[in-house]
């Protein structure tokens, strides 16, 4: 049963205490040197209400790497225009493996399993690519508009650390090239997402930016439609299935809500029809989810008594 909206306010500064003893604790992401460099004792969480309300906690205001939750903004932008074509050269299904893994390649013919996983968002930008002059900069530019804020900018030194390390993404778009199912050379779609992963924002900022995924695709302030609801609803099942990788079953078990993660320990976590919540902490879990992250997160489902069950 909902309840009368809780004192989110109230509710983030319990969860800030209650993460304390999970900070500096987990792995803080070092396969892309500049990652390195975050520390796994900062924690922010940030709360934008469909009604324009937003609570914060913590370092909500702090800028970080976004990574793999770029590949939600990514992945609804390259369905806003393409449609169900997507669905051609990428699938709906969890992968049950890494982020970053090759094996399931082989077997399903260079079809990555779904749109998440470093494989299938690679199909993704290929897409963009095509689609695009300049498609980093379409997908920035998106995110700022989503925003509401013109500054949201690359972090370049962090893609081109990615890009001077990026072997093993460059073996899975080779190997999908092989198949047919990249478009582009090897060397745009790799270095353009790198420049994708590289955005950095606020827990604040990104709330907003996610919020209209929690409504029904429509951009809460503007009431512009980014999205039919139809495939709102699709893109936040997705999140569901697929948006925590291999830990994915146990997220939904945990915290309730559809959600998009990445290895600079962003969470983008949304309660459809009433908010979209962002939470940074650096310290990572073994499948590459921000550990203090998924439990506060899992400390607000539960506190609120909200989740989509
Ligand atoms: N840019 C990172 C990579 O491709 C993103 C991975 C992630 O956030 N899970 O490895």
């Amino acid at each position: 049963m909902i309840t009368a909206q809780p004192d989110y306010q109230q509710v983030l500064e319990s969860i800030q205490e209650e993460v304390r003893p999970l900070l500096g604790r987990g792995h803080v992401a070092d396969y892309i040197p500049e990652l390195r460099k975050a520390s796994s004792e900062r924690f922010g969480m940030a709360v934008y209400c469909l009604d324009g309300r937003t609570f914060s906690t913590g370092d909500a205001d702090v800028k970080f790497s976004l990574q793999s939750v770029t590949k939600l903004f990514a992945l609804a932008l390259a369905f806003s225009r393409e449609g169900d074509n997507i669905w051609k050269r990428v699938g709906r299904e969890p992968s049950g493996n890494p982020f970053n893994s090759l094996v399931q390649l082989e077997h399903e013919r260079g079809i990555p399993r779904n749109p998440f996983i470093n494989a299938g968002a690679l199909v993704i930008t290929d897409i963009l690519v095509s689609r695009f002059v300049q498609a980093d900069v379409a997908v920035l530019q998106f995110m700022r508009m989503l925003a509401d804020d013109p500054t949201i900018d690359f972090d370049m030194a962090v893609a081109q650390s990615e890009q001077k390390t990026a072997n093993r993404n460059s073996a899975i778009a080779y190997f999908m090239k092989n198949f047919g199912n990249l478009h582009n050379d090897v060397s745009e779609v790799i270095d353009t997402y790198c420049r994708q992963c590289s955005i950095t924002m606020t827990c604040s900022e990104l709330a907003k930016a996610g919020a209209f995924l929690a409504k029904h695709g429509t951009v809460p302030w503007t009431g512009q439609e980014i999205l039919d609801p139809s495939s709102a609803k699709r893109l936040n099942a997705l999140m569901l299935t697929c948006g925590t990788y291999d830990a994915a079953g146990d997220f939904a078990y945990r915290v309730g809500l559809p959600a998009k993660s990445g290895v600079g320990g962003g969470i983008l976590a949304l309660l459809p029809g009433e908010a979209a919540i962002a939470v940074w902490s650096p310290g990572l879990e073994a499948n590459g989810n921000s550990l203090a992250g998924t439990y506060a997160l899992e400390r607000f489902t539960t506190l609120t008594s909200r989740s989509i069950f």
